[in-house]
C-alpha cells in the first residue's frame, strides 16, 4: 500500500459507501494509519491509498499517542457560524500548501469501525481536517477550493506533478486507466 499522489485518477473518484469491514479491510486501515504517521499527516482517505471506498482516518497528533478516528460513511452537515481561511495542505500533493476558506465549525455524523453512529460537533482543526478528507470521497483536491488568485502560485508544482505522473505512466510505473478501473470495480463489489 501507498500514498497516492495528484493526478492519479483514483483522486477523482466519488468513492462509494462502505456496506461492510472484515479483517482484511482492518489490517488496511491500520497500515493507512502506519503510512500516515510516516508522512506526518493528521488525516488520510481512503482514495488516498486507493481504495474507492467512503471513509477516512485522522489523527490530529499525527502519531500512534494521539487518538485514532475512523469516519466511515461520513456526513457533514454545515451550521450556522462563520468560516474562516487557512493554509492547507495534502498528503496527495507533498509540498504544496495554500489558503483555503472553510466553515469553522460542522457536525459530523458517521460509523466508526465498530459499527457505532458516531455523531461529532467539532470545529478548529478536526473541523477543517474532516472536510478535506470528505472533498476526497467526493474526489475534490484543497486546490479546488482556492481562490483563482492563489492557485497561481501553486500552478507550477500542479504542472510538475502532471509532468511526474505522465513520465511514471510512460515507463510502466503507474497502470492503465482500464486496470485502475478494473481495479475500482473490484474492491467496489467487495465491500460498496
Ligand atoms: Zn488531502
Amino acid at each position: 500500500m501507498q500514498i497516492i499522489t495528484y493526478p492519479h485518477p483514483t483522486l477523482r473518484r466519488v468513492s462509494k459507501p462502505l456496506r461492510r469491514v472484515d479483517a482484511e479491510l482492518r489490517q488496511k486501515i491500520r497500515e493507512m494509519f502506519e503510512l500516515m504517521y510516516a508522512a506526518k499527516g493528521i488525516g488520510l482517505a481512503a482514495n488516498q491509498v486507493d481504495l474507492p471506498l467512503r471513509f477516512f482516518i485522522v489523527n490530529l497528533e499525527a502519531k500512534p499517542e494521539g487518538e485514532e478516528l475512523v469516519f466511515i460513511n461520513p456526513v457533514i452537515s454545515l451550521p450556522r457560524g462563520g468560516s474562516e481561511e487557512s493554509e492547507e495542505g495534502c498528503l496527495s500533493l507533498p509540498g504544496l500548501y495554500g489558503p483555503v476558506v472553510r466553515p469553522k465549525q460542522v457536525r459530523i455524523n458517521a460509523y466508526s469501525l465498530g459499527g457505532d453512529e458516531i455523531q461529532l460537533d467539532a470545529n478548529g482543526l478536526l473541523a477543517r481536517c474532516a472536510q478535506h478528507e470528505l472533498d476526497h470521497l467526493d474526489g475534490v483536491l484543497f486546490p479546488d477550493r482556492m481562490s483563482a488568485t492563489a492557485r497561481v502560485d501553486i500552478a507550477e508544482g500542479l504542472d510538475e506533478f502532471e509532468a511526474e505522473f505522465r513520465s511514471r505512466r510512460d515507463t510502466g510505473g503507474v497502470p492503465s486507466d482500464e486496470d485502475i478501473s478494473k481495479h475500482w470495480m473490484e474492491w467496489e463489489s467487495r465491500y460498496a
